[in-house]
């Protein structure tokens, strides 16, 4: 379902005593907030981070997980594993396990399959690299990954699922693709979606060096529906005016 989502990705910071005082001091200032606040924080806070946001309007996500039931796969994390401790999402796809850790398109599409089939609501990543950009490969590049990844999923599947664009290039590097063209690129993934699942009805977010000073104008533009923010969402005070952007 389309709505404003405002997600931090911690990546790997934080420690569980730094998440707890994270949630503390975050919670009273976007308990008005009419838009979903949801934090991704390393496997070994999630517990700890859960216990936390009890009785506040803040939503829990893992940033990874693997796509297999179980079994012998050393050092992984299984949806159910995720699930039973009452996560509620997982990023899947960040560029940043594309490029470190040999996440394929295919690997992308099994998570999102395995996250969706045990009651987990991806989030899905997708975003160019410099040189697609360069070469005029966005929309190419950033349309097939989708595609990829969400194939397979049913009109029930979609409503639980949130797609984040993210140019690999503005990624923790401070430059922000400009309004104009993070509106472009993301209306060309919903058009995608559009046509293969015959409605658009998704949220997308933008990602990459979100912060409070340009949150409002990427926030407000007619196709971006918030943002997956990484490193703005490492303090309660800077996260807390993205969410609040639109007060
Ligand atoms: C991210 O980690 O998804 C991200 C967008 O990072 P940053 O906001 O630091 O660019």
């Amino acid at each position: 379902m389309r709505r404003k989502v405002i997600a931090g990705n911690w990546k790997m910071n934080m420690l569980p005593n730094e998440a707890i005082d994270f949630v503390n001091a975050l919670a009273p200032l976007v308990k008005d907030s009419k838009n979903e606040v949801i934090i991704c924080v390393p496997f070994t806070d999630l517990f700890y981070t859960l216990l936390t946001v009890q009785d506040t309007n803040i939503h829990v996500g893992a940033q990874n997980m693997h796509w297999k039931e179980n079994g012998a796969y050393t050092g992984e994390v299984s949806a159910d594993m995720l699930k039973c401790i009452n996560v509620e999402y997982v990023i899947i796809g960040h560029s940043e396990r594309r490029q470190y850790f040999n996440e394929t398109d295919e690997t992308v599409n099994l998570k999102v399959k395995q996250s969706l089939a045990k009651g987990l609501k991806p989030i899905v990543c997708v975003g160019e690299s410099l040189e697609e950009k360069e070469a005029g490969k966005t929309i190419e590049v950033i349309t097939s990954q989708i595609s990829k990844a969400l194939d397979g999923l049913t009109l029930d599947d979609l409503s639980n699922t949130i797609v984040a664009y993210e140019p690999i290039w503005a990624i923790g590097t401070g430059k922000t693709a400009t309004a104009d063209d993070a509106n472009d690129s993301i209306k060309a993934i919903r058009n995608e979606i559009k046509s293969k699942f015959g409605t658009d009805d998704i949220s997308i977010l933008y990602g990459g060096s979100v912060k409070a000073e340009n949150a409002k104008e990427l926030f407000t533009m007619s196709d971006i529906d918030g943002g997956l923010v990484g490193g703005a969402s490492l303090k309660a005070d800077s996260f807390s005016k993205i969410v609040n952007f639109d007060k």
